[in-house]
């Protein structure tokens, strides 16, 4: 049978790709060192696994409302009001199955053929892909390494058109760790309110930040870009919750009933149990991250250093999220038993089979210079890896 058009216009996730790959692997009985996975190795804190069982002891197994349980909506605007000092209803939330859920009821809600959307590279590999889904057109900005993967307000407005319809900000950013800084953003929303374009500010690794300080929400920044904000957020990555299916969106009440209305005729309710769970988490807030995030912390000082000493390839300091992004462009031209080095998928697939090492190509991240390493793995396992990676590097001729 012939599949749907559609079909032709994606392309099947990278990372998830990479991730079965490697699994299937050590299935196999090989020892391969994953830097692929994009989740945290730390278990779910206890106090959220037990509030899902009580939930489940309790015969909350059936459909809920489509956004959320009210309770667990309540507890979001609560958890924004306390760690943002922002104000939003009830009605400007909803909760979705995963941030990645979000996201594609956000581009499903607001654009409409030709619609353009600005992507910055280097993107994660949905937006692109989520944006042609929903008849949009996904407008590259480019970002330079020597910039720090970082983009001006000038550099925004100058793609801005008449049809742009939304910016998406990933900050702290996967695959870069980049974060923006303060001065910037404020100019960024000036833009955005000037043009009267909506920013879907993805802020799912904020809390996973190596700075001074902490990171907020972008409204923080301008009160008056709040109208215009698609906050995604979710517990995947500061809780550990990759499995539960867990994401929000706050925002304009319009929006947010737009893709209520999707979600009714898709999804319907995020998991009733796994909602129990999410409500436990944000009435307990983040007490558990600091810990994590000085364990990732470590990591990454690892691994910046250690990449860096290893010839032709150059690794930025990224400032959140738990992935490193060098670039191993200086590998290119270069031979191993499986051919000459051309682009990030061959450095990838050197990589796997020489090594044993899984990474991801940055080329489907919008970086063909770049591979991403996840930390989210034991030290332990980092050095081994690093120690494969060297030793590999060193035989290319
Ligand atoms: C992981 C991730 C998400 C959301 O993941 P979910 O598991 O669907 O909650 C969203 N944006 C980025 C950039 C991510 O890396």
């Amino acid at each position: 049978m012939k599949l749907a058009d559609r079909l032709s216009l994606i392309k099947p996730s990278p990372t998830l790709a990479i991730t079965a790959k490697a699994k299937a692997m050590k299935a196999e009985g090989i020892d391969v060192v994953g830097f692929g996975a994009g989740e945290p190795d730390f278990d779910t804190p206890e106090y959220i696994k037990q509030a899902a069982v009580d939930a489940l002891a309790k015969g909350k197994t059936k459909y809920t409302d489509t956004p959320g349980i009210p309770e667990l909506r309540d507890a979001l605007t609560a958890f924004y009001k306390k760690t943002e000092g922002l104000e939003y209803k009830r009605s400007e939330t909803i909760f979705s199955n995963g941030g990645k859920h979000s996201l594609y009821n956000i581009f499903m809600a607001i654009l409409s053929p030709g619609d353009e959307v600005i992507i910055p590279t280097p993107y994660w590999v949905s937006y692109p892909d989520m944006t042609l889904l929903a008849d949009g057109k996904p407008v590259f900005l480019k970002t330079e390494e020597k910039n720090g993967f970082l983009f001006t307000a000038g550099d925004l407005e100058r793609l801005v058109t008449s049809r742009t319809k939304a910016i998406v900000i990933n900050s702290p950013s996967n695959p870069s760790g980049a974060v923006y800084d303060e001065a910037t953003l404020k100019a960024i929303c000036s833009v955005a309110i000037k043009h009267k374009i909506t920013v879907i500010w993805d802020e799912i690794y904020k809390d996973v930040y190596y700075g001074e300080g902490k990171l907020r929400s972008l409204p923080y920044y301008n009160p008056d870009v709040k109208p215009y904000t698609l906050i995604v957020g979710g517990l995947s990555k500061s809780y550990s919750m990759t499995g539960w299916r867990i994401g929000w969106t706050l925002g304009d009440a319009a929006i947010i009933e737009g893709m209520n209305i999707i979600q009714g005729q898709s999804t319907s309710n995020p998991v009733s149990f796994a909602q129990y769970g999410a409500l436990a988490a944000l009435n307990a807030g983040l007490t558990h991250l600091p810990a994590w995030v000085e364990e990732f912390r470590k990591r990454r000082d690892y691994l910046v250093k250690e990449l860096n000493a290893i010839p032709g390839t150059r690794c930025l300091n990224p400032m959140g999220a738990f992935y490193v992004f060098p670039n191993v462009s200086g590998w290119f031209g270069k031979s191993w038993r499986g051919g000459v080095i051309k682009d990030s998928y061959d450095a990838t697939a050197f990589l796997l089979e020489t090594a044993r090492v899984a990474v991801v190509p940055g080329d489907p991240f919008g970086a063909p210079e770049n591979i991403r390493l996840s930390y989210a793995l034991s030290m332990g396992e980092i050095e081994k890896g690093v120690d494969r990676i060297r030793k590999a590097v060193a035989e290319l001729r």
